[in-house]
């Protein structure tokens, strides 16, 4: 049982986050399911083998982390049937997690699945359009970063374990070091490029700058498009962020501007997801 005074689901049987209570990275599930309910264990079952799986696979391990639920109770439907809690229950347990994650003080928080990330961030935002990004919550005091959860990836969103993974090496780099912090109360020069001019000029600018070290990251909407659609790339200098549409690179002279800018050797590059991204970019 829960023992939460005064919720309506205080009789609900509960499952306590587990790990290590000093741990650099949180991961924070929606609720319980019936096997986690069953062993008293948070991620259980399909999706906690994958998830252990992917901890794995980015150097760390389940014992390294913290790992609790948005809701700490089972919720099930007339039937017995495990059931999403309701929008009240993250609610109100959103005081409780927050002291949680609080305890355990971590680097970087990793919201998994739209219903957590949408309560802990406070935001109705898909978690299609948050995935990968860090986002600092203030009342948290800590950089999150919301991704997919396994359970579905198992539920056929094969596609998904890249950025689930990709999500989870970042937050072993951050507990590492190697990965710093932004400061939150920085504010960052972010030029949002629509015109296919400015692209070009943006993109020969940045070949003639010289030598630099340049992040680059890209969206696409791939989830529902099979031919896996590019939006938006996104290069930055540290300093700088341009974010230019796609489609505004795709047709020369400005897409043979940005492939001499990939290919300058006097340029180093950091990728968020370099595979994925090269071959989205030349297959667009
Ligand atoms: S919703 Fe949260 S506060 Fe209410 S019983 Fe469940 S775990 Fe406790």
């Amino acid at each position: 049982m829960t023992h939460c005074p005064g919720c309506r689901w205080k009789d609900r049987p509960c499952v306590p986050g587990e790990g290590r209570t000093d741990a650099d990275i949180v991961l924070v599930g929606r609720n319980p399911g019936s096997t986690e309910a069953e062993q008293g264990r948070p991620f259980i079952g399909p999706s906690g083998m994958l998830l252990d799986a992917t901890l794995v696979e980015a150097g760390t391990a389940r014992e390294d982390v913290y790992l609790t639920n948005a809701v700490l109770c089972q919720h099930v439907d007339e039937d017995g049937n495990d059931c999403d809690p309701p929008h009240e229950a993250f609610a109100i347990c959103r005081d409780r997690l927050r002291a949680e994650i609080k305890s355990v003080d971590p680097k970087v928080v990793l919201a998994l699945g739209g219903d957590a990330a949408q309560i802990i961030i406070q935001t109705d935002r898909k978690i299609s359009d948050m995935q990968g990004a860090m986002m600092f919550v203030p009342d948290l005091g800590k950089y999150v970063i919301p991704t997919y959860h396994p359970a579905y990836i198992i539920r056929g969103a094969i596609g998904a374990f890249d950025d689930l993974l990709a999500v989870v090496k970042r937050a072993r780099r951050i507990s590492q070091g190697s990965i710093p912090l932004p400061d939150p109360n920085e504010r960052y020069d972010i030029r949002y490029i629509t015109d296919v001019q400015e692209a070009g000029e943006t993109v020969a600018n940045l070949i003639l700058s010289g030598p630099a070290t340049l992040a680059l990251d890209t969206e696409t909407k791939w989830l529902k498009d099979p031919d896996y659609e590019m939006l938006l790339v996104q290069i930055s200098d540290g300093t700088t962020s341009w974010v230019i549409e796609t489609s505004l690179l795709m047709d020369d002279p400005n897409f043979s501007l940005f492939q001499g800018l990939i290919e300058a050797t006097d340029k180093t590059w950091v990728f968020h997801n370099a595979e994925f991204d090269l071959r989205q970019l030349w297959h667009n």
